[in-house]
């Protein structure tokens, strides 16, 4: 098993963040381990994103100190041994973690010591990194630092660069100039792309040159943009539990994976956020069979993400 879309913000052990919490003082609003459990997970019938997105308030708070983050980096990677993967691509934002002074860099030195250390602990997973441009009021400068920084790192541990962040409120056609930048300086990317908005901005993710899409479950709506995706061989990166979370399609309609599936498009599965979805590669393949998904076709996405890997 392997997964190409998983945030380590949103995959962070609730215990871990109590402890860390309680033993540096930071205030989380919280007095109990069940009270930051219930901030960190949303629950089974999250209102909208607004409340999904409060989930990684908590998770930013104690994501600011060197040690911290490379302790959760490493965690993540034992979860992900211990759950079977044997590749997975994890994704984050250096700009969220430089509020208490750490430098991008230091952000991205912290993971990357986290999961070599993991790596070390569990030689069958490999990991390779992904930094998240963010979507957002003034984050141009921010969004250009990380760039630089994912060129520093790349083949060292980073393997590419995302956007993510609220996709309805930021469109995508607004960073064209960010990855204009990031393709003169041969960076890979994959982009969060037809989630919250529609067709319009896998359109415009495509037209950056992007071969990978985060989501982009909204390309359904639009039978040219499917043709193209399956003509240029475009993997999504497909999240069942996250998209039910975030109402990412209507409530009363089945996810459309399986539709764009049998169309030929190349889908694979993640989690997305495992601490904030309450979710595993397992749990995302039981929701994958609810919907008609064979042994053999799940085997198939693990073909699909092979090939769509950063490495
Ligand atoms: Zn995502």
């Amino acid at each position: 098993m392997l997964e190409l879309h998983l945030h380590l913000d949103g995959s962070l052990r609730p215990e871990s963040v109590w402890d860390i919490a309680d033993s540096q003082n930071i205030n989380t609003g919280c007095s109990s381990l069940e009270e930051i459990r219930d901030n960190m997970i949303c629950p089974p019938h999250c209102p909208d994103l607004t409340d999904y997105l409060r989930r990684f308030d908590i998770p930013i708070l104690v994501f600011q100190k060197e040690s911290n983050i490379e302790r959760f980096s490493y965690e993540l990677v034992e979860d992900l041994a211990k759950e079977g993967l044997e590749y997975a691509e994890i994704r984050f934002a250096p700009s969220h973690s430089v509020k208490e002074g750490l430098s991008q860099e230091a952000v991205v030195e912290a993971v990357i010591s986290g999961i070599n250390r993991g790596m070390k602990m569990y030689p069958q997973i490999k990991i390779q990194l992904i930094l998240c441009c963010m979507r957002g009021d003034n984050m141009y400068e921010a969004n250009m630092k990380t760039i630089n920084v994912a060129k520093t790192y790349y083949g060292k541990g980073v393997a590419a660069l995302d956007l993510a962040g609220a996709e309805a409120l930021f469109p995508t056609d607004s960073f064209r100039e960010l990855f204009d930048y990031a393709r003169s300086l041969d960076m890979p990317y994959t982009i969060h792309a037809g989630e919250a908005a529609g067709p319009e901005s896998v359109i415009s993710a495509l037209s950056f040159g992007a071969h990978r899409i985060g989501h982009g479950i909204n390309s359904i709506k639009d039978e040219s943009l499917i043709e193209r995706i399956i003509k240029d061989n475009i993997t999504l990166e497909v999240c069942i539990q996250s998209n039910i979370d975030t109402k990412a399609f209507p409530e009363n309609e089945v996810h459309p994976i399986k539709k764009l599936y049998d169309m030929g498009v190349h889908v694979t599965l993640n989690t997305d956020n495992r601490t904030v979805s309450n979710t595993t590669l397992a749990h995302e393949i039981e929701l994958a069979k609810s919907i008609g998904f064979t042994d053999d076709d799940i085997n198939k996405m693990w073909e699909y993400a092979k090939m769509a890997r950063f490495d």
